[in-house]
């Protein structure tokens, strides 16, 4: 489904990746764990179209997402092709970035009814079966400010689904909320991996959580996945140095 082909992204002179392979497959649950810095966010950023690439290919359902040009320099594609590659992904961020003028309904609603042209009444028939999905069907005329932070994340998620994307990218979504916040937005999550079988790229430092529901783990340093593999193999037996010593800072 995604497949990033020797890719090289550079920011000004520092190079983050260099010809890197990596790829995700329908119903997958892959998740990124590495330390500050290292480019994951990066990593999904690109998939968003919100940075561009240097070298390499990425491709999506088999479609590059950007085009080579004669001379040999990544060009851009159009802004419309980009649009339509973005509608594949369903990004939420650590720092829930909700529309503060919008009340919650319309912040799930909004995308749907101007990017996919859904009728509003189709948009608010879809929302609410999402704010129920999300345990918010009590909140669905408040506004983004009087809600708690594990709240503001849940919209966040229903807002991302709410376009039905091919793949949930999920980056630290819980490392801005308070501890007891947490289990809340989590437990979204493992229903959506469990019961829906959403396909998802995440970056997460919930080593527990990471554990019990990605079907592969991919630890990232440097620029390069210094080991990948099932989390028993992961967490139970890594294999490289590096993995070892960035585990034991967390478990
Ligand atoms: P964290 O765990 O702290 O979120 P990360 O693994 O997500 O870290 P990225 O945000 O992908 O890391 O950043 C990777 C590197 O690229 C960092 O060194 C960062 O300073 C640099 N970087 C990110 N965005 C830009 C930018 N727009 N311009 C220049 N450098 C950038
Ligand atoms: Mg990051």
């Amino acid at each position: 489904l995604i497949e990033f082909r020797n890719i090289t992204k550079k920011f000004n002179d520092v190079t983050i990746f260099e010809n890197f392979n990596f790829s995700v497959k329908e119903n997958e649950i892959v998740t990124i764990i590495g330390a500050s810095g290292s480019g994951k966010s990066t990593l999904l950023r690109i998939l968003m179209t919100l940075e561009t690439i240097d070298e390499g290919e990425v491709y999506i359902n088999n479609t590059p997402m950007w085009h080579e040009e004669k001379d040999g320099k990544k060009r851009k594609a159009s802004p419309k092709y980009l649009r339509e590659v973005r509608k594949n992904f369903g990004m939420v961020f650590q720092h829930f970035n909700l529309f503060p003028h919008m009340s919650v309904l319309r912040n799930v609603t909004e995308a749907p009814v101007y990017s996919l042209g859904l009728s509003k009444q189709e948009a608010k028939k879809r929302a609410k079966d999402l704010l129920c999905l999300v345990g918010l069907e009590d909140k669905m005329d408040e506004y983004p400010a009087n809600l708690s932070g594990g709240q503001k994340q849940r919209v966040a998620i229903a807002r991302a689904l709410a376009m039905r994307p091919k793949v949930l990218l999920l980056d630290e979504i819980t490392s801005a909320l308070d501890p007891e916040l947490v289990g809340e937005v989590l437990d979204i999550i493992r229903n959506l991996a469990q019961k829906h079988k959403q396909t998802m790229l995440l970056v997460t430092h919930e080593m527990a959580f990471a554990r019990e529901i990605s079907d592969r783990i991919c630890f990232f340093d440097k620029g390069k996945f210094v080991e990948e593999g099932t989390p028993e193999e992961i967490f139970e037996n890594p294999k490289e140095e590096r993995t070892k010593e960035f585990l034991h800072r967390y478990l």
